[in-house]
């Protein structure tokens, strides 16, 4: 590729823009004819943050997975115009099947307003390029900007950094509940007491029980309950209102850090490209 109007977007700020369209073996989805992948550290990056969508348009197209290799008589172009067809190498006519599966992926680049896709060089459905797969031709054909992943390289960081994300509830200002009560909570439920859910926390009893109260109070919930005797002599549980919060703020937690590094890649690990 040459020219500016050709440099891939990908390597640009892409918090406005729509998802690019990878090869989903390149994705390290093993979805080749063999049933392997050819994962590319690059394309499984872009994906990872939010900003590639892998698509298989052999497998969009019905065919299964290990399934015969197969070839074009001509080019994905004359494939399109029906003059040249698909054939697995016992012969088998496949043409519809890769038809299906190009328009499949080009109704899902529609959909999402895509303007690019990495395909994987070599396939007849997906190279790119000169000589084209039925999928990389009609997604040509539809005005896409298409590249293969050679040379394709992720960016260093910025700083040789991970994310870290901490989330706690606050009431009034006063934090109320996080990662450590969490964690009392769930070896509580493990245990039934709260002496050993101490014990497993490093932490005395006087402590566990002073947080566990605190932020009832702030929370204005009742988040344990005793249990009664019997063969097991009593215990402590969580209440059905301390479990529901328990589960709702691991998934607060869950979510927040999988948007958190969505955006942190895109500020500080940009996917890069090679040289125009
Ligand atoms: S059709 Fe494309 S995405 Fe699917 S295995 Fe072949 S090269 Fe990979």
């Amino acid at each position: 590729m040459s020219g500016r109007s050709a440099r891939p977007c990908y390597n640009e700020d892409m918090s406005e823009q729509s998802p690019l369209l990878v090869s989903a073996c390149l994705a390290g989805v093993r979805c080749r004819w063999d049933g392997r992948c050819c994962s590319h550290p690059a394309v499984v990056a872009l994906v990872e943050e939010g900003r590639a969508v892998p698509v298989c348009p052999e497998q969009l197209g019905g065919l299964p997975t290990p399934r015969r290799p197969a070839r074009l008589t001509a080019s994905g172009e004359n494939v399109l115009d029906g003059s040249a067809r698909v054939v697995d190498d016992q012969g088998v006519d496949v043409t519809a099947s890769f038809l299906r599966g190009a328009g499949e992926v080009a109704a899902l680049a529609r959909l999402m307003s895509s303007a690019e896709a990495i395909l994987k060089r070599g396939s007849p459905s997906c190279h790119p390029g000169e000589g084209a797969g039925v999928t990389a031709a009609l997604l040509a054909r539809r005005g896409l900007r298409l590249r293969d992943e050679t040379g394709l390289t992720p960016a260093p960081a910025i700083v040789p950094a991970s994310l870290g994300v901490k989330c706690w509830l606050a009431v009034e200002g006063r934090p109320a509940f996080g990662e450590g009560l969490g964690s009392l909570l769930e070896h509580i439920a493990r245990h039934g007491s709260i002496v050993a859910a101490a014990a497993a926390m490093a932490m005395s009893y006087r402590q566990a029980w002073g947080r566990i109260r605190q932020a009832e109070e702030r929370l204005g919930l009742k988040l344990v309950e005793s249990r009664a005797g019997g063969r097991s002599r009593g215990g402590t549980a969580l209440t059905s209102d301390g479990a529901r919060l328990l589960e709702s703020f691991r998934r607060l937690e869950a979510e927040l850090g999988a948007a958190a590094r969505d955006i942190f890649g895109r500020h500080f690990r940009g996917t890069g490209s090679p040289p125009d």
